[in-house]
């Protein structure tokens, strides 16, 4: 029997992404994977480093694998990720169980970490700078008919709240041929949906130069480009900045086809004092000013958010001011966080840090807030007819799950194959799903 590894991946989409190619090396190396702890030959934690209870999350689910690295010594442990990256020597440490640390740029010298780790015992690697991207290694995707892309890496923004730039580095693009490349391989596959990774997506580009050309490729030609490929009939992208949002991202939005209806448009805070402090280039009305003209550019776009609750000096002014955005905006979904301070971080280190029991009184309005906005968004769209992706199973035995162009989920009754285009109508609502019925189902793909 092959050997057979078990990956446990946190955090966000990018860590995702590095999951399936963490898989897909393994694989290529002839291991299968597993669900069960006890039969692998290697355990992944793919780590994030956002927030607080992302270390203690890492350091309990090493605690529990101790005792099995002391039953059968040749179980091989991996820590992969934001963490790897940040705390680098200290997890092993702290953790001498754990074979092999791998930072976020050295996903490549994995497979031989782990034979080095066989002869010469505990290895690390973590290094400053990506030099082949995570998207160019074999992958083990999920589904047959939707893949992420990565499209670059790093952030060149020095958000004072955030980690990324540290463990994540300086932004890098990668080439568009490349990307270009994979997404025709990837349509040639049957896959019929993309979403765009980077940190900050929509500078894509603003660090490449073309030999010969003054003109740098950037973000709204890479989604033009996409949207010429045939095969895929969905563009999605994830995570933008507000302030790069350009006239001509938008106009290439609004003019794409095949570039769905839905931005995350990152509000982090309602009050300038606070995006002042966060370092965010934008201010409150710049913000709203942005979101209308997206709005009048693409009828029906839907807008999802991130907001931080109690960063270091908020008062409860500041937090009413978040709520006043939030309502003006009309945010289909957001992410609420409370702050969390993050070592190596500016703000860790300001005055003013929030009491956990403020910070959870403004979290809990804020989510009331938004969860009222987020059901009167869902029921405007009972009745409606709308294009949806099959995703998978429904919560209910025989149903299924799928997504609207503008990112909500659908209940449908029955099963039907994941990969298919329906047309469904709109029965029922509630914040964060629709109920709806087959009108008509299309082709099935990527199966
Ligand atoms: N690049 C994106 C942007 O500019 O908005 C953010 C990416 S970050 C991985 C995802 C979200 O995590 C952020 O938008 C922010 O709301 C949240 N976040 C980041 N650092 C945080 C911290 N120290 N405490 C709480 N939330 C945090
Ligand atoms: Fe972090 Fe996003 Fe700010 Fe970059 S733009 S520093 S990833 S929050």
């Amino acid at each position: 029997m092959e050997p057979t590894f078990l990956i446990r991946t946190f955090g966000c989409q990018m860590n995702e992404h590095d999951s399936e190619r963490i898989g897909g090396l393994l694989m290529a190396d002839g291991m299968a994977p597993t669900e069960v702890a006890d039969d692998a030959r290697v355990i992944v934690l793919n780590t994030c480093a956002i927030r607080e209870n992302a270390d203690n999350k890492l350091y309990g689910n090493l605690g529990h694998l101790k005792p099995l690295k002391e039953r059968r010594p040749d179980l091989r442990i991996v820590v992969a990720g934001c963490l790897a990256q940040k705390d680098q020597g200290l997890i092993q440490r702290k953790a001498p169980w754990v074979d092999v640390v791998v930072g976020t740029h050295a996903l490549p010298q994995l497979l031989d970490l782990l034979r080095r780790s066989e002869t010469d015992g505990p290895q690390m690697d973590v290094r400053e700078y990506t030099e082949v991207f995570p998207s160019a290694l074999p992958a083990a995707r999920a589904d047959a008919f939707r893949a992420w892309v990565s499209i670059a890496v790093g952030c060149d923004n020095a958000c004072t709240f955030c980690i990324v730039p540290l463990v994540r580095g300086v932004q890098r693009s990668r080439p568009i041929g490349e990307i270009l490349a994979e997404v025709q391989g990837l349509a040639a596959r049957g896959v019929v949906e993309v979403t765009l990774l980077g940190q900050n997506v929509n500078t894509y580009g603003r660090d490449l130069s073309v030999p010969g050309s003054s003109r740098r490729p950037l973000f709204a030609r890479l989604l033009r480009e996409v949207n010429a490929i045939d095969a895929i009939r969905r563009i999605r992208f994830t995570s933008p900045h507000p302030h790069d949002f350009t006239p001509d991202v938008i106009d290439a939005m609004a003019e794409c086809d095949d570039v769905c209806e839905h931005i995350h448009f990152p509000l982090q805070s309602g009050s300038d004092r606070i995006l002042r402090a966060m370092q965010r280039s934008y201010r409150r009305e710049r913000y709203l000013d942005w979101l209308g003209r997206i709005r009048a550019a693409i009828p029906d776009v839907a807008v999802s958010t991130d907001i931080i609750v109690g960063f270091p000096g908020e008062t409860e002014e500041d937090f009413r001011e978040t709520l006043d955005v939030v309502e003006r905006a009309g945010f289909d979904s957001a992410y609420q966080f409370q702050y969390s301070p993050r070592p190596g971080t500016r703000a860790a280190t300001m005055d003013g840090q929030v009491p956990k029991a403020v910070v959870q009184d403004r979290f809990d309005r804020l989510v009331t807030l938004q969860e009222a906005i987020s059901l009167a968004k869902s029921r405007a769209q009972v009745g409606r007819t709308v294009e949806v992706l099959v995703e998978g199973d429904g919560r209910r035995r025989g149903s299924t799950q799928a997504r609207t162009r503008t990112n909500r989920i659908v209940h449908l009754p029955e099963p039907i194959v994941p990969g298919t285009f329906v047309q469904a109508r709109v029965t029922d609502a509630a914040a964060h799903h629709l109920t709806g019925e087959v009108v008509a189902e299309q082709v099935s793909v990527g199966v």
